[in-house]
């Protein structure tokens, strides 16, 4: 699987918009590889995580077309991982799409899809080119050429996952926005005997020793993968 991040940061992005600290004035001044832009990777040209307000950038910035985007992993409904307004723009008036388009699944939790304006057949109105499919925490999914295991995450919010990806013999777990990952989510993997090609860890809080479970830090890092190592 080829895997590419698009963008890295916490919701507010560095710079943060109306922050004057050290590391937010040296991002403006030194511009390039400095400024990180809210969460999203794609996997293979053909699957995104998460849809952030900077998915507009991303996909100026590095050329991608999103009419070939056909599977998008939502992680939860935090702002800075789901931006639905732009998602609005592929309506009829606004986007003007190839002959032959298919529409778009965006895979998430209820929350992602009470967000979207739904039919009763878990379409987007009013032009039926998104589709919603809900997801639940270790029910695996094939999602075109990718099997998909949504998992636990540990969040701020109600049924946040956090995604395995399988394709052509490899995996990759996908871990944002979590806390430390629970003990159920390592069992499930070693239950299936999935061996992790990639894992993309949250270290939202950096070096610091933070007192809410939501994001993890270094040292949760370290833990972690020695946690995995032993499983
Ligand atoms: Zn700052
Ligand atoms: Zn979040």
């Amino acid at each position: 699987m080829k895997f590419k991040y698009l963008g890295t940061a916490a919701a507010e992005g560095i710079p943060a918009i109306y922050c004057t600290c050290k590391v937010c004035r040296n991002a403006r001044e030194l511009g390039k590889r400095e400024l990180r832009s809210r969460s999203q990777a794609l996997v293979d040209d053909e699957l995104l995580l998460d849809f952030p307000c900077d998915t507009y950038w991303h996909v100026i910035t590095y050329g991608i077309d999103l009419t070939k985007i056909k599977h998008i992993l939502i992680t939860h409904s935090h702002d800075d991982h789901f931006y639905p307004l732009d998602m609005n723009y592929i309506r009829k008036g606004f986007a003007h799409l190839p002959e032959d388009f298919e529409p778009v699944t965006v895979y998430g939790n209820q929350e992602v899809g009470a967000k979207l304006p739904l039919d009763e057949n878990n379409f987007m109105n009013p032009d039926r080119r998104i589709r919603f499919a809900p997801v639940k925490p270790f029910e695996a999914l094939q999602a075109g050429s990718f099997l998909i295991t949504p998992l636990p995450a540990c969040h701020g919010t109600k049924d946040p996952m956090i995604y395995l990806l399988q394709k052509g013999g490899k995996s990759i777990l996908y871990a944002h926005d979590t806390g430390k990952i629970f003990p159920e989510v390592i069992r499930f993997l070693k239950e299936k005997g999935v061996v992790l090609d990639l894992i993309s860890l949250d270290c939202t809080e950096a070096d610091k020793t933070i007192n809410y479970n939501s994001h993890m830090n270094l040292e949760r890092n370290i833990v972690c993968r020695n946690e995995m190592q032993d499983a």
